[in-house]
């Protein structure tokens, strides 16, 4: 008898556990192939981490061919999807095309930058949503400190040692905590810019730092940041970016080399073109995951809007736990669809959050329990520990040295600015010039 064709596409945190949950449950009644940019899952927690240079880039990813050797790796971005046709057309990493045929396809392909119509902001700022732009935040905020320290015009140095993030949510907060340290770090090995600190800002529209978090991990971070010297500002957004720094809405000008933007994420554009009912950009689906009229479709993660049974009238929030959960609940269902089990519905209560605001320190409630300080730090790191797929022990070999040893100050300048552009449909790699047409790359099967 012939195996079932299960295409996922995508395989960050819902794709990967679909996988995984289908190679566990059905692996001799299904062929799963996996369609991903990249040949490993990226762990995107940790990622202000590698910015920060507390981790190395390698440590945050998961190789999918080593972990899930019973699916079938395709590189690849899916460039459209025909429902009637059953087929998947993607571009290879090489610019070639190909054409996936499947039984059962599972969307998983997650989010990118979000856009606000804000004058030169898609110029002059950079995202933080895939390992390219970590790393080009690592070695620009290195440079900026390394230039600052051989500026001979004080105005300059002032403007290339201050940092400004947009969006106090958790990546935001998490890459101004992280940044700070390490521009810290660098600074001390300058004794050129004493007795000048970094100076980071943090911006938000909202009045408070982490706004769709519990107020008691809000007031954590508030006053971790606000004691290492990060100058918080709510109530506050950019009207207008310029390659030498940004207006805030309130006439201030603020001059900066530096602008991450951490405002948000969007689903990937991929859902849209399917012409099927979308929430705020997201695939509707039922509370089964499944794509109504079509009961071979499915689809979760940050790319659904999945009924919050937990929150009647509600979608689940665009979170790393649920979307793992959800994947694995899509890979049941997969299983069942094809004869192997019943159909659930999802259905989660938010266990907590964590956010690590560097060294020791975090903010923390897990199963609603607040927590700060060191003890948070700790809970924080075991609990991402255990949510690793796969790199525990080079993990937290990582944390130790960081802990003992002074950060590595260098630069390796491989990551270039225009490679990472905030406006991309594909934050998970970085650009490169002038695609040359190839050859189809892969086959109609
Ligand atoms: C910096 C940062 C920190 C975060 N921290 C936390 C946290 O502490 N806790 C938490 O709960 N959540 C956190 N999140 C949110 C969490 O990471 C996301 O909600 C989660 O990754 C969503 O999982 P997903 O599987 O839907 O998407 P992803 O994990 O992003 O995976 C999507 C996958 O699809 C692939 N893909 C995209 N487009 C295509 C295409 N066209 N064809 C094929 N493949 C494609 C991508 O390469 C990727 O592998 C954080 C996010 C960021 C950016």
């Amino acid at each position: 008898m012939s195996r079932s064709r299960v295409l996922i596409v995508g395989a960050g945190f819902a794709g990967y556990r679909a996988a995984r949950t289908l190679a566990r449950t059905a692996r001799h009644t299904t062929e799963v192939t996996l369609l991903n940019p990249t040949d490993y899952f990226l762990y995107l927690p940790l990622l202000p981490q590698v910015a920060a240079g507390a981790l190395e880039p390698r440590r945050v990813t998961v190789s999918l061919s080593g972990t899930l050797p019973h699916a079938r790796l395709v590189l690849g971005e899916a460039a459209s999807v025909d429902l009637d046709a059953r087929t998947v057309h993607y571009t290879g990493p090489e610019g070639g095309h190909g054409t996936l045929a499947y039984d059962r396809l599972v969307l998983a392909v997650g989010s990118v930058n979000k856009l606000l119509p804000v004058p030169g902001v898609a110029e002059h700022a950079h995202g933080f949503r895939g390992l390219p732009e970590a790393l080009y935040l690592r070695d620009h905020v290195t440079r900026q400190i390394e230039l600052a320290a051989v500026a001979s015009d004080p105005a300059e140095a002032r403007a290339r040692r201050t940092f400004v993030v947009v969006g106090a949510g958790y990546t935001g907060t998490e890459v101004a905590a992280q940044g700070q340290l390490l521009t810290d770090a660098l600074v001390s090995k300058q004794p050129r810019l004493h007795p000048s600190p970094p100076r980071w800002l943090l911006l938000d529209i909202a009045p408070r730092v982490l706004p769709e978090l519990d107020e008691r991990l809000s007031g954590t971070a508030d006053k971790v940041l606000r004691g290492r010297g990060v100058e918080i500002r709510t109530n506050t957004s950019v009207r207008e970016a310029t390659s030498d720094g940004v207006r805030l809405d309130n006439g201030e000008f603020v001059a900066t080399r530096t602008l991450a933007w951490c405002v948000g994420v969007r689903p990937d554009p991929l859902v849209e073109g399917l012409g099927q009912p979308l929430e705020r950009g997201r695939l509707l689906v039922d509370a089964f995951l499944g794509l109504p009229g079509h009961s071979e479709v499915f689809a979760c993660g940050d790319a659904a809007a999945v009924p919050d049974l937990e929150r009647p009238g509600e979608y689940t929030p665009m979170t790393a736990q649920h979307a793992w959960r959800q994947g694995k609940v899509a890979g049941l269902n997969v299983a069942a669809s094809l004869g192997r089990g019943v159909q659930r519905s999802y259905r989660h209560k938010d266990l907590g959050f964590t956010v690590d605001l560097g060294g020791a320190q975090a903010a923390a409630n897990p199963l609603g329990i607040p927590l700060a300080g060191p003890l948070a730090g700790a809970v924080t790191r075991g609990y991402h520990l255990a949510a690793l797929p796969g790199n525990r022990i080079r993990v937290a070999a990582d944390w130790l040295l960081d802990a003992v040893l002074p950060r590595q100050a260098v630069q390796l300048g491989l990551v270039r600015s225009w490679s990472v552009p905030l406006d991309t449909a594909s934050p998970e790699l970085a650009q490169v010039p002038g695609p040359t047409p190839r050859p189809p790359e892969g086959e109609t099967r």
